[in-house]
């Protein structure tokens, strides 16, 4: 058997040592004599999987007592909807930061169901190559929440700072981040926020999960008609079982945080190893004449590295010759053309090396 490399955006590359780890327990979970698959969520042994998983991801995160971890289904997508439904039942406008694909789809679906919304900061001016500063972020008076994404995913562009802000009595604004390409990536102050959601697999596990942390008095604001599925409140009372929870995908999630704990050595760790990563390949594009990266330095996104070659003409030839070097899905996204390397927590410093080595190799051959 061989594993190759996996640059893929998501579903992404897992640890191969979760992965052996659920292979060995796939038949018989701890001498129950059935999988996890095929187990009540109800059952002690699932309830005993499920509430590890969440005391782990609390451990490694340092997640605050008064805050809830829901772990649901409809992909972060579906928290577009939910979160203006969830949070502006008493009141106020959905405010926004809107510096990619991702951002605008939340930003898009909000007004679609109704809501008014108003956009904070934009980095559509600069063709989403460097996120707005701080100071040049104009939130509405009647803000009820702050909407960003940490990591664009598709452009590569990273918020270098927390968009912290107060309304003019000098009251925090609740802050709701998407973080589905950046979370776990390296430690994080959960205090900072209101709401964080990631759908899972980019660097959490498998497809089916997301994940929503929310801060204890943002329950209970949900406008009228909200369904029972989508009320924070509701799901959080249930403990995530209002219906039957993605169990499986809950189970791998609680293996990649145990390997984050126990292999990584937690998120400093993880910080640390992914900064490194991430400067090599940078620095690899920076040092060519070949190969580019057009994001501002400061906002460049140590997850997901997009590059185009300087001849578009031979994208398809080192795709080809990538893959059959077992440099997998370097593909770039459809909108922005040529590559992006996503080098999430699962993704070993071997592979960036060996990717480093592929594309100088290739350059010489072709450039
Ligand atoms: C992948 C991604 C999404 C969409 O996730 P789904 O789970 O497919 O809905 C949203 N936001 C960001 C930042 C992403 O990377």
């Amino acid at each position: 058997m061989t594993r190759h490399y996996n640059f893929c955006a998501g579903p992404a590359a897992l640890p191969t040592a979760v992965l052996e780890r659920a292979q060995r327990e796939m038949l018989d979970y701890q001498g129950r004599g059935l999988s996890v698959m095929e187990m009540s969520h109800r059952s002690d042994e699932f309830v005993a999987i499920a509430e590890k998983a969440e005391a782990d991801l609390r451990a490694l995160m340092s997640i605050p007592d008064n805050y809830r971890v829901l772990f649901l289904q409809g992909g972060a997508s579906l928290q577009f909807a939910m979160l203006p439904m969830n949070l502006l039942g008493k009141g106020g406008r959905a405010n926004f930061i809107q510096t990619g694909i991702w951002g605008n789809k939340a930003l898009a679906e909000a007004r679609e169901l109704g809501f008014d919304c108003h956009v904070a900061g934009e980095s559509e001016t600069n063709g989403h190559t460097e996120v707005p500063t701080l100071e040049s972020l104009q939130v509405s008076d009647d803000a009820a929440y702050l909407h960003y994404t940490a990591n664009e995913t598709i452009g590569g562009l990273e918020f270098d700072y927390v968009p912290a802000l107060t309304r003019a009595g000098g009251e925090a604004i609740p802050l709701v981040c998407d973080m589905s390409s950046s979370i776990l990536s390296g430690p994080t102050d959960v205090s900072n926020f209101g709401i964080i959601y990631a759908g899972a697999q980019k660097n959490i596990g498998p497809a089916g999960l997301t994940l929503v942390i929310v801060r204890d008095d943002l329950l209970g604001r949900t406008v009228p008609a909200t369904p029972s599925l989508f009320d924070y409140q509701k799901l959080a009372e249930a403990g995530s079982m209002v219906n039957t929870p993605p169990t499986y995908a809950w189970y791998l999630s609680g293996l990649v945080f145990e390997w984050l704990q126990n292999d990584v050595g937690g998120l400093a760790a993880m910080d640390a190893l992914n900064q490194r990563k991430a400067e090599k390949l940078y620095r690899a594009i920076d040092e060519s004449s070949f190969y580019s990266n057009p994001i501002a330095k400061r906002n460049r996104s140590r997850m997901n590295v997009p590059f185009v070659l300087a001849d578009s003409a031979l994208d398809k030839a080192f795709l080809r010759e990538a893959d059959a070097a077992g440099l997998l899905n370097l593909k770039g996204h459809r909108s922005v053309g040529g590559m992006r390397a996503s080098l999430y927590n699962a993704v070993p410093e071997a592979a960036v090396d060996a990717l480093i080595a592929f594309m100088h190799d290739f350059e010489q051959r072709k450039g």
